[in-house]
C-alpha cells in the first residue's frame, strides 16, 4: 500500500535542479490524474481537438487543483509541528473546503476565514455547496465582512492580513497555527504544479503534441507553477491563463514573484511571466455568471458529460473560446489541452439559475407485470436493492 496521508521524501524533477526543492510531501492526491480526449463541442469551426487534464479527479471531497498545493503545504505544517491551519477565501471557496478536508485527514484542526456579504455576518452560513463538506469535516468558520476585506484593498495582501490576524488570535489561545495564503498560492504550494507538469510530460506522446494549454487563474498559483515548469522543462505549448479575478498585471507580477520565491533570478522570472498569454475572463465579476457562461457550461456537459464549475473552469473555457473565435488563425487545427481544476461542489449553489435547462422529464408508468405466485414477494422500493 502506498503510504497515504504520510509524509514521504519529495523527488523533484531533474529540470528543477536550480531551485530549492521542499524535502517532503504528504500523499493526499490521487495521481496521476487522467489525461483524456474530450468531445468538447466548442470551436468546432476551427477544427480544434481537445484534451482534458482532469485535476477535478484527484480526489472527491478533497479534489481540484488545491490538492496538489496542499500536499506540500501540509507536509511543512506537520514537519514544523503545527496543530492547526488557517486560511481565507470566499464563502464558497474550493480552496477552503479542500484545506478543511485535507487538514482533517492528517489530523490538523482547520480555521477558515470566509468572506461574506455584510448582511450575512450574523447569520448561520448554511450548508450549501462547499460549506457542507467544510462543516462535516469539522472546520471552524470565522465569518468576515467582504466590505472589511475591500477596505483593506481587496487584494492578495488584504487576504494575507486577515490570515495573519486570525493566526494571532489563535496563538493567543495557545494554538500553533500554520498559515496558508489565499488559494494556497505561495512558492511552496507552487511545487504542486511543477510536479504536475512532470506528470503531464509522462502522459503526452511525442506523436500527438499539444499546442495550447488553457487554465483558469484565480489566486494565480496554478498558472505560475505551470508557466515556470513549462519554461524549465522546455515545453513547447503556449500557456493561456484566463484571469477570472484580478487584472492581468497582477498575474504577471505574481508569476515573476513566485518564480523568484522559488529561486529563479530576475531575468528568468520576467521571461517566464512574459511567455504566458493572459486573457481576461472575469465577465460580470468574481463568481458572477452571465447567462451565456452558464449556457456554455450546460452545453459542454450535455455533449461531453464533463461538468465544469461556474466560477473558474466554466468561465475560463467560455472566455478562452471567445478569444479564440476573435483570433481564429492562432488556433485553427490545433490541439488544445484544457486543465480542469475542479470546483464542482460550488456549482450546487447555482441550481436555481440552471433551472432553465432543457427539460427531459416525463412521467413513466410501466404496465403492471403479473408476478408468478411465490416470486418476488418483496415488491417495495427497498426490494430493488
Ligand atoms: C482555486 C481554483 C482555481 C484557480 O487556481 P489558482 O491557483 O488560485 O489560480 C481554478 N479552478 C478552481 C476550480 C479553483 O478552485
Amino acid at each position: 500500500m502506498a503510504p497515504w496521508l504520510q509524509r514521504v521524501p519529495f523527488k523533484a524533477p531533474s529540470w528543477t535542479s536550480k531551485l530549492k526543492a521542499p524535502p517532503t510531501r504528504v500523499l493526499l492526491a490521487n495521481l496521476p490524474t487522467p489525461l483524456m480526449p474530450w468531445s468538447c463541442p466548442l470551436l468546432q469551426d476551427l477544427s480544434v481537438r481537445w484534451s482534458l487534464k482532469r485535476d477535478d479527479l484527484c480526489g472527491l471531497e478533497l479534489s481540484g487543483n488545491k490538492t496538489r498545493k496542499l500536499e506540500f503545504l501540509l507536509a511543512e505544517a506537520l514537519d514544523k509541528g503545527h496543530d492547526c491551519v488557517v486560511t481565507v477565501g470566499g464563502l464558497q471557496s474550493n480552496h477552503c473546503r479542500a484545506t478543511a478536508v485535507a487538514a482533517r485527514m492528517v489530523n490538523l484542526e482547520s480555521h477558515l476565514v470566509l468572506l461574506v456579504k455584510d448582511q450575512m455576518l450574523e447569520q448561520d452560513p448554511g450548508l450549501e455547496g462547499n460549506l457542507l463538506l467544510s462543516r462535516l469535516t469539522d472546520a471552524t468558520l470565522h465569518l468576515c465582512a467582504a466590505s472589511t476585506y475591500r477596505s483593506l484593498g481587496g487584494d492578495l495582501q488584504a487576504a494575507d492580513r486577515l490570515n495573519e490576524e486570525m493566526a494571532q488570535q489563535l496563538r493567543r489561545q495557545g494554538k500553533n497555527p500554520y498559515v496558508i495564503p489565499v488559494g494556497g498560492t505561495c512558492p511552496l504550494g507552487t511545487w504542486g504544479y511543477l510536479s504536475a507538469v512532470d506528470e503531464l510530460q509522462e502522459q503526452l506522446s511525442p506523436e500527438d503534441p499539444v499546442d495550447h494549454i488553457v487554465v483558469a487563474a484565480g489566486s494565480g498559483g496554478t498558472l505560475a507553477g505551470l508557466a515556470l515548469a513549462l519554461h524549465l522543462a522546455g515545453g513547447k505549448q503556449q500557456l493561456h491563463g484566463v484571469n477570472i479575478q484580478h487584472e492581468p498585471d497582477v498575474y504577471r507580477k505574481l508569476i515573476a514573484s513566485e518564480a523568484m520565491g522559488l529561486g529563479c533570478d530576475e531575468t528568468l522570472a520576467s521571461a517566464v511571466a512574459g511567455e504566458v498569454q493572459l486573457l481576461s475572463g472575469a465577465g460580470l465579476g468574481y463568481a458572477q455568471s452571465s447567462q451565456l457562461e452558464l449556457r456554455c457550461l450546460a452545453e459542454v456537459a450535455k455533449v461531453s458529460g464533463v461538468v465544469l464549475d461556474h466560477v473558474y473552469a466554466g468561465k475560463a473555457l467560455y472566455h478562452f473560446c471567445e478569444y479564440a473565435k476573435a483570433n481564429p488563425d492562432a488556433f485553427r487545427n490545433s490541439h488544445i489541452l484544457f486543465w480542469h481544476t475542479g470546483g464542482l461542489f460550488g456549482l450546487y449553489s447555482q441550481a436555481e439559475r440552471l433551472q432553465s435547462l432543457p427539460k427531459r422529464v416525463s412521467s413513466f408508468q410501466p404496465t403492471q407485470p403479473q408476478p408468478k405466485v411465490g416470486e418476488r414477494e418483496n415488491t417495495g422500493p427497498e426490494g430493488l436493492g
